[in-house]
Parts: structure tokens; C-alpha cells; sequence
């Protein structure tokens, strides 16, 4: 069964494609990280949607402009955690929902990962959770297998093309060595590199609709779910060594010159 037939089956069964995006509210990438206190900080720098789940978003909104369907946006955090979710609801996400509760400070990947999955069963027949690949904050990029294998779903990771298939997806993985294309049943979960494609920008129309939209909170009981307990646990943040740099200019009469001076440096110091 092609795309185009397995979108008529979703229509004419009334069951369109479900989609979940999850967001993380993250630094921008500009910002510099220092720990202070045993505490990590970056100032006064905004934050903004983690960039890896702008692609996670704009693969979603592909895939529902194609076949049909809904996106919705979720993220678990405190109040910041909005940010992240109305930059998906500007992008074109249908809807967005905020997990948070006091009992979820602390949490490690694996507990984040319980959440989300747990999120995921309560929206209730979702075909695709897309995630970025890694958060650039902690960077562990864990949390999509995790929530896999909590959900029981195939877990279809570093994904760069998606074609949906029969009852199935197809996906091609941008692995080291080139491309790997597998297949799995859905429901999955999908995480996003660059080459799914450009994230697009909200438009202004979007960003309007995003600043009014209501954003309901589901809190630890809403969601059924008991607090998880971290079980990794971080003994201490340290600042990254200072590196020793010594710069010396190469310097010549002419372009002729400095390259022969550079190129005497480079064999000297037997770097060839
Ligand atoms: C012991 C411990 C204590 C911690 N305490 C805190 C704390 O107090 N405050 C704090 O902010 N962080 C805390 N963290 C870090 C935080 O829990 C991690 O950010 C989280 O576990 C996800 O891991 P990651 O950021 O490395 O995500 P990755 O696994 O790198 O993320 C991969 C993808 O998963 C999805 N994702 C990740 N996190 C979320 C999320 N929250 N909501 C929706 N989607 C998500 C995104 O799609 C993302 O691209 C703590 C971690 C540990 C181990």
C-alpha cells in the first residue's frame, strides 16, 4: 500500500495519523555554560526550543501535511518548559501539553523518559513520538530509547527520511559509515537528525496563535503516574579545564614566503 492509499484507509476509518513532538526548553546555543556554586548557569542568555527538536517538530508537520492528521507538542519541566512549546505551536503544531509537577525536579533521562511515555498512553492512539536527537543542555540523548523501551515501540533513532509504508514506517539512519534503511511497525519512536530538513520559521500569523493558545498542565496525578525516582545521580558539575593556547603568526614578505616559513613549522614540529 502506498502513502497516498494509506492516507485514504486513516480518512475513510475516521483514524487519522497522531503525532507527538517532545520539546525540550533549553539555553540557546550561544550561551556560555559555567558551573558556579556546583550549579550550572548561563546568565542572562534566553532560552529557547532545544534546536534538535525543532527538527523533531518540522518532521511531524511534514508528515501530518502529507497524510493528515494532528501534532501535538509536549514537554516536561516547570514554567520555562513553555517556551519550547509555543515555538512548536508557532511552527504548526495543532497542540501542546505541559507535564509538571513539584515531585519531578531532579529527574534524570530515564525518569523524563517514564513521564513522557507515560504522556504519550494518556493522548492515547498516537502512531509517532518524534524526538530531537540529543538535548544540547545535558546531552545524554538517551531519552528516546528509554522512552521506547517503556513504551514497548520500536525505537527508530538518528532518523533522516521517513516514509510511511502499509501499516509500517521506513526509515533511512545517518549512521557514521552512510545510510541504513530499516523498517518497523508503528506505533514508534522516531529521533530526528539534520537531514529530515530545514525547521521552518513560525510564521507571524503562527506566533499570534501561539501567544493565545492555552496550554493545559497535566500535574503527576492527572497523569496517573507515580513520581519516578532518579537513578542516576550527579556527584558533582566541574568547568571544563582551561586549555593553554600559544598563537604565533607566520609572517613573510609575500604569500610565497609565508607559505614556505608555514610549511618548514608544520614539518618541523613533524606534524606531516
Ligand atoms: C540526577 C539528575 C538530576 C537532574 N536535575 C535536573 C534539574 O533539577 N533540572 C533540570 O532541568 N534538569 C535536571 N536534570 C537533567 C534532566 O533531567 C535531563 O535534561 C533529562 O533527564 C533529559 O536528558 P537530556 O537532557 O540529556 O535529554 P536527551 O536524552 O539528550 O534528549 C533527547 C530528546 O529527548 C526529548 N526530551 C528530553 N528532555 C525532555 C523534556 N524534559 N521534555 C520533553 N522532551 C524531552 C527531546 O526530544 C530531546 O531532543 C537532572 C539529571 C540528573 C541525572
Amino acid at each position: 500500500m502506498n502513502l497516498a492509499q494509506r492516507a485514504k484507509n486513516y480518512k475513510d476509518k475516521e483514524v487519522p495519523l497522531k503525532l507527538v513532538a517532545c520539546v525540550k526548553t533549553t539555553p540557546d546555543t550561544t550561551a556560555t555554560v559555567k558551573v558556579e556554586n556546583g550549579k550550572a548557569t548561563w546568565g542572562d542568555a534566553p532560552l529557547v526550543i532545544n534546536p534538535w527538536d525543532e527538527y523533531a517538530v518540522e518532521a511531524a508537520l511534514r508528515l501530518k501535511e502529507a497524510n493528515g492528521g494532528t501534532v501535538t507538542a509536549i514537554s516536561v519541566g516547570g514554567e520555562e518548559a513553555r517556551i519550547g512549546l509555543k515555538h512548536a505551536l508557532a511552527m504548526g503544531a495543532d497542540e501542546a501539553v505541559l507535564i509538571s509537577d513539584p515531585a519531578l525536579a531532579g529527574l534524570d533521562p530515564q525518569g523524563i523518559a517514564h513521564i513522557l511515555s507515560a504522556a504519550i498512553q494518556k493522548l492515547g492512539g498516537v502512531d509517532l513520538a518524534f524526538f530531537g536527537r540529543q538535548a544540547i543542555d545535558d546531552d545524554s540523548g538517551t531519552t528516546p530509547s528509554q522512552a521506547a523501551r517503556l513504551l514497548g515501540w520500536p525505537a527508530l533513532t538518528l532518523v533522516s527520511v521517513i516514509k510511511l509504508e502499509g501499516t509500517g514506517v521506513h526509515v533511512e539512519r545517518a549512521i557514521e559509515e552512510g545510510r541504513q534503511i530499516v523498517s518497523a511497525k508503528l506505533p514508534a519512536v522516531i529521533s530526528l537528525v539534520k537531514d529530515i530538513g530545514e525547521p521552518r520559521y513560525p510564521s507571524f500569523m503562527g506566533i499570534r496563535r501561539a501567544s493565545k493558545a492555552e496550554i493545559p498542565t497535566w500535574s503527576l496525578s492527572q497523569l496517573g503516574s507515580p513520581a519516578p525516582v532518579a537513578s542516576v545521580e550527579t556527584l558533582a558539575l566541574l568547568n571544563a579545564p582551561v586549555r593553554e593556547v600559544v598563537c604565533e603568526l607566520v609572517t613573510g614578505s609575500n604569500p610565497q614566503e609565508i607559505a614556505e616559513a608555514l610549511a618548514e613549522k608544520i614539518l618541523g614540529e613533524k606534524l606531516l
